[in-house]
């Protein structure tokens, strides 16, 4: 086995970048892996819900700075166009700035992964994590496969799963589970699409929908989202079709030039998968992004929900692996880990793998954060795959802008789910 380190992060997406970061930070050695090599592309609209900006001020280490000074888009809110062709439109109102930032991923994750390594984490890419090793039940390494196949074993205290969609860490450890709606999404940057302004658009038909949205410099991010059964049975190259498919939206016709496609179509899906608890139940593991759930990516709340994901496992890490005193990140009530390393009666000799109980603090901190978002996700995400309710919402939203502003600002993480989720404005959304 080689070197053991104290956390090892497999994925150096925003999660793990993320977790990488604020650990190496506080003092932990940490490894970052990943089997790209960066800057690499991601399938994704590529909004940073505003929520996110005060993640990225917190993080400091200029990472604001950066994406400020990059080619982006600022965002003021969304557009949504209802099959029968109603349209609203929401408002971001609530949090310290009325919008939020949209730029490429292949920035975005590379000053993530620039920041992580200036913070000290190591971080070696093109290397596939190929399994875990267990030790009595418990997570001790990982094995991994560096571009030239060579396999090498990295000990650790703890594994952070923060490998995406299909973790390998999460199927290893036989947390995941999946569950309708199964869909499937294809995205790409398209040049000069005409009719865009300041407002992310997201347009539902009977088939699926399309989310549009500026990245900066010209550049919109089209994604076309498609039921997984649609698509296998569809006998179609949706890749190679794929302006034809946009075409059959009706907000989008004439919209776009087909030779203004600046980069492939990217494939990814299907969704809706999660892990039955972010923690491995045997310890020495955890998951964060969309290794612990991913639902859907209607509402754009992925790279917010992997970035506070990773200031909670940060929080529960870093009293046990340094002597940094207990840690907060953003506001919030009372916090899971509200006992030194020392008060929890962790020797400071210990040097083996984390038992599930001191990880436990962390999977309910998730619970906490995320419960009204994964509701709120969730009834989005099954509720755009009926275009009778969608009709009827938008309709109705589109004659309360109240409503739209709350509801838009709530999928941003800028007002709490729970407003929203209250029965007495969920009436309001249909009656
Ligand atoms: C179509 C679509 C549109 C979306 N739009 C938005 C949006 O506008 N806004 C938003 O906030 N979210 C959006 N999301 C969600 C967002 O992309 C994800 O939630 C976010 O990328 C999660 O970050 P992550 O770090 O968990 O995973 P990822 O960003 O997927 O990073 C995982 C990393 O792990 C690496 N990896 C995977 N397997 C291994 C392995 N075996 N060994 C080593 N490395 C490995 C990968 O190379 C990758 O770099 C969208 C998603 C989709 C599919």
């Amino acid at each position: 086995m080689t070197n053991r380190w104290d956390v090892v992060v497999v994925g150096a997406g925003p999660a793990g970048a993320t977790t990488a970061l604020l650990l190496a930070r506080a003092g932990a050695s940490v490894l970052l892996v990943d089997r790209a090599r960066f800057p690499r592309d991601k399938a994704c609209s590529e909004y940073l819900s505003p929520a996110t900006t005060e993640i990225l001020q917190r993080l400091g280490g200029g990472i604001l700075d950066a994406v400020e000074g990059s080619a982006h888009a600022k965002l003021y809110g969304m557009k949504v166009v209802a099959p029968c062709g109603a349209a609203m439109c929401g408002r971001f109102r609530g949090g310290p700035r009325p919008y939020s930032f949209a730029l490429p991923r292949t920035t975005f994750d590379t000053i993530l992964v620039v920041a992580a390594a200036r913070a000290g984490a190591e971080v070696r890419e093109c290397v596939t994590v190929e399994n875990l090793v267990f030790d009595h039940g418990t997570v001790a390494a990982v094995v991994g496969r560096s571009g030239d196949g060579k396999r090498e074993t990295y000990g650790s205290r703890v594994v952070v799963g923060a490998d995406g969609l299909r973790s390998v860490v999460a199927r290893r450890l036989g947390l995941v589970r999946s569950s309708p709606p199964r869909r499937v999404a294809f995205t790409a940057h398209v040049a000069d699409v005409a009719g865009i302004d300041g407002v992310g658009e997201l347009h539902v038909s009977e088939r699926g929908y399309v989310g549009l949205g500026p990245v900066g410099g010209g550049i919109t991010t089209v994604a076309l989202v498609l039921p997984l059964a649609a698509v296998r049975h569809g006998r179609r190259d949706f890749r190679t079709g794929f302006f034809d498919e946009l075409q059959r939206f009706p907000g989008l016709v004439g919209r776009f030039d087909p030779r203004c496609l600046v980069r492939d179509v990217l494939v990814t899906g299907p969704f809706a998968q999660w892990s039955r608890t972010a923690v491995a139940p045997g310890g020495g593991a955890l998951l964060v992004g969309d290794a612990a759930d991913f639902f859907d990516p209607f509402t754009g709340q992925g790279i917010y929900a992997a970035l506070r994901g990773a200031e909670l496992a940060a929080e529960c890490l870093i009293p046990i692996l340094t002597p940094c005193p207990p840690l907060r990140f953003g506001e919030g009530g009372r916090s899971e880990f509200p006992l030194s390393r020392r008060e929890r009666g962790i020797g400071g000799e210990d040097r083996g793998p984390l038992a599930a109980v001191v990880l436990a603090p962390y999977a309910r901190a998730r619970r906490r954060e995320f419960a009204g978002k994964w509701l709120l996700e969730r009834l989005i995400g099954v509720g755009v795959g009926w275009p009778a309710l969608t009709d009827r919402v938008v309709r109705r939203l589109a004659g309360r802008p109240d409503l739209a502003d709350l509801l838009v600002s709530a999928t941003g993480n800028i007002v709490p789910a729970r407003r929203v989720l209250a029965a007495s404005v969920l009436v309001q959304f249909l009656w």
